[in-house]
């Protein structure tokens, strides 16, 4: 009876793999895998394993969503050990639940391996913690993908007035639009926030400004990259430990 793995690989260092998805890797018959899990882990595969790759970047699909659906399930029907691998957790902004539900419809089994999410990971590689004691109560992760000038946006920007975290995943291309929509909010100026690129890689890189000069100091940051705004960001003066 096959399985399906919905399986994060997390944000990158290849070492920020649970055992368990270790285990299935090695365990696979098939994986299907996105741009951004580390391709190394694929070198863990037993041999005669096979790869499908569906290329996801920044919300932008290379194969549409349905479309990935139908691999894993026509890769269920072929193969006993099935190991959807993605980026970071399988379930924040990772779209399992839509590909957990296609195999539900389908009589097809499956489990979920979270993974450790690039929300607080890549942050944490950068030195900035995503709470606080004193500083910050609660963080939200919130998709940057979402226009803020789409006529019906599903983000409270209100709520945003706060000193809590925010970290936005997929928002690189609307940093500009999501700066001054929290400036707009009433958030200072100055207010910290953070772009950090290809996170807990060898290749990271981290840019510290304001509401009002990130988009200036973070031009041609490369993908994939995440935008943290909070007072936390400060925290890097002294915790800054990842040097690459
Ligand atoms: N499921 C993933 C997120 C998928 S959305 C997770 O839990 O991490 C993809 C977005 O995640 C990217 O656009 C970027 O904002 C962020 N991201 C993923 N890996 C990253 C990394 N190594 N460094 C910086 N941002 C990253």
């Amino acid at each position: 009876m096959s399985k399906v793995y919905l399986t994060g690989a997390g944000p990158g260092d290849i070492e920020l793999l649970t055992m368990k998805a270790h285990r299935v890797i090695t365990e696979a018959d098939v994986i299907i895998y996105d741009r951004l899990a580390n391709p190394q882990l694929l070198e863990m595969a037993k041999d005669g394993c096979e790869f499908v790759y569906v290329g996801k970047e920044d919300g932008r699909h290379t194969l549409p969503q349905d479309e990935i659906n139908e691999v894993i399930y026509q890769n269920a029907l072929k193969h006993n050990v099935v190991v959807r691998l993605k980026g970071g957790d399988p379930f924040v902004f990772g779209r399992g639940g839509e590909e957990g539900a296609y195999l539900h419809e389908r009589g097809i089994k499956f489990e979920i391996i979270p993974g450790i999410t690039s929300a607080i990971s890549v942050p944490a590689y950068a030195g900035i913690p995503v709470t606080h004691r004193g500083i910050a109560v609660s963080f939200r992760v919130v998709t940057g993908h979402e226009s803020p000038n789409k006529k019906e946006s599903q983000i409270a920007w209100e709520n945003f007035k706060t000193d809590d975290t925010i970290v936005f995943l997929m928002g690189l291309h609307n940093l500009p639009k999501i700066s001054s929509k929290l400036i707009e909010v009433g958030k200072s100026e100055d207010y910290p926030c953070a772009v950090i690129s290809r996170g807990t890689t060898k290749d990271q890189s981290v840019v510290i400004g304001t509401l009002s000069n990130i988009v200036q100091k973070a031009k041609g940051v490369p993908t994939p990259a995440l935008i943290i705004v909070g007072k936390v960001v400060q925290l890097r003066d002294q915790l800054n430990w990842f040097h690459t």
